[in-house]
């Protein structure tokens, strides 16, 4: 049995960065939408108090909604080993070490199960795009677990894309006949591979960061990198990528993921680098969950630094920034679960973000963020995008994103995880469903 696919959804709660500036509010919040589906996709977007009665969808009785979400930094070549490691010293030096150990037994297989079973519980969640960092440990031979993904990334097409990032020392680039074999062998690899690098204190190379750069224009690739993901105040690695994107007119993206960094150095000093990164073509991802557990980390001692990076100055920048997952039960984080939603609740509280529903929920779902020419400010358009909508059953605006695990996702309009509430469903439906008093299991309405 398929539930059938909704006409309208009724009575639905839009985050306030997703509607139009005009939209009527009630006690100072977005009123709820009517929102029209046909073939797949949003046709129409209608305040619900002026939306033609409509019998054929459901009433979601205010409950919240998102856009599909993209989780913009995950390691799924690393997930799930932390159950097979035996100890792991605290730490990213730590982590590193005990992954070394660990990577000598991968073979395909092994990483096709790991990142496969991610992929179920990132689709569950509502995810319809994962970006995931791929270890290269020596310049010339491919990662097992690259072919894997870009087989995995096929497999998935239509239902998550799976984008692959290169994960290089800088050192590696530092070459720059080397850097550009790097690059071209990265663009072969098929689409959605980016060119991509470890950008520390411990391994500063400037030669390489600007080699890596002019080989990714050269080859057409976007870039994405870690980025001073340490707590030394001299890190100056986003700073020094803001500058170089200017000298070469970098014409691609480039993603910095972490920049904990800023969180420790002087003020001025920080803004001033966040000044630059607002003329640059730079993204930042922070991943509260990984850098809560690395930054400050010493056995025996309470962690006195948090390494969030300044988000909200970045916000007040215009600068695109997204909270994504990072790793996932592997020696960097024991915790995760690829639900973006579990990075926002961390971040929220870690950032003392306000209004995470009506304002930083748009740090999950900002695909458009990873391009080159983003929408800016402004949140592209709901009408005519795919009818791809996380439905929160619990959730209400003030305890976002408290309460969010129960949820319906759509995909294209259609039900792809979760069960509608029998109270959303039109009256006919609701009283078949309530004479069916067993459910179908969720693995009825899994699409493939
Ligand atoms: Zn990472």
């Amino acid at each position: 049995m398929q539930t059938p696919m909704p006409a309208h959804l009724q009575q639905v709660r839009l985050p306030r960065w997703l509607l139009p500036s005009d939209w009527p509010q009630i006690q100072g919040h977005p009123a709820p939408a009517q929102l029209g589906l046909s073939q797949g996709r949003i046709t129409a977007l209608t305040p619900a108090a002026q939306a033609q009665p409509a019998h054929s969808g459901w009433n979601l009785h205010g409950a919240l909604a998102l856009p599909g979400f993209v989780d913009a930094h995950v390691h799924l070549d690393k997930t799930f080993t932390l159950p097979r490691i035996p100890h792991v010293e605290p730490g990213l030096l730590g982590a590193i070490e005990a992954m070394m150990t660990d990577r000598a037994g991968w073979t395909a297989e092994d990483v096709r199960q790991r990142a496969e079973r991610a992929l179920h519980w990132a689709w569950e969640a509502g995810s319809t795009r994962l970006r995931t960092h791929v270890d290269w440990w020596e310049p010339d031979r491919v990662p097992v677990a690259w072919p894997v993904l870009r087989e995995l990334a096929q497999a998935w097409r239509g239902r998550v894309r799976l984008e692959r990032v290169s994960l290089m020392r800088l050192a590696f680039y530092e070459d720059a006949a080397q850097a550009d074999r790097l690059a071209r062998t990265v663009a072969a690899s098929g689409p959605d591979a980016l060119l991509g690098g470890f950008v520390h204190t411990a391994h500063w190379n400037e030669t390489g960061l600007r080699h890596l750069l002019r080989a990714a224009q050269r080859h057409d690739l976007d870039v994405d990198l870690h980025v001073d993901e340490e707590l030394e105040p001299s890190a100056h690695g986003l700073a020094t990528l803001a500058r170089l994107t200017r000298e070469i007119g970098f014409t691609g993206r480039v993603v910095c993921g972490h920049v904990c960094a800023l969180a420790a150095q002087d003020e001025a000093t920080a803004l001033r680098t966040l000044d630059a990164v607002a003329r640059a073509p730079i993204t930042l991802v922070s991943l509260p969950a990984t850098n809560l557990l690395l930054q400050d980390a010493v056995t025996g001692r309470t962690p006195r630094q948090r390494g969030l990076t300044l988000v909200k100055e970045a916000r007040e920048r215009g600068i695109p920034r997204l909270l994504a997952s990072d790793n996932v039960q592997d020696p960097f984080c024991r915790l995760g679960s690829y639900d973006p939603v579990e990075a926002l609740a961390i971040g929220a509280l870690v950032g003392q973000l306000p209004d995470p529903f009506d304002t930083w929920s748009e740090a999950l779902c900002r695909a458009d963020w990873l391009e080159r020419a983003p929408a800016a400010v402004q949140a592209p358009s709901l009408i005519g995008a795919p009818a791809d909508l996380v439905l929160f059953a619990d959730a209400d605006m003030h305890g976002f994103p408290s309460r969010a695990a129960r949820r319906v996702v759509l995909r294209d309009g259609r039900l792809a995880h979760g069960q509608p509430p029998a109270g959303w469903l039109p009256s006919a439906a609701h009283a078949a469903h309530a004479a069916h008093a067993a459910p179908a299991p969720a693995s009825s309405f899994v699409l493939s």
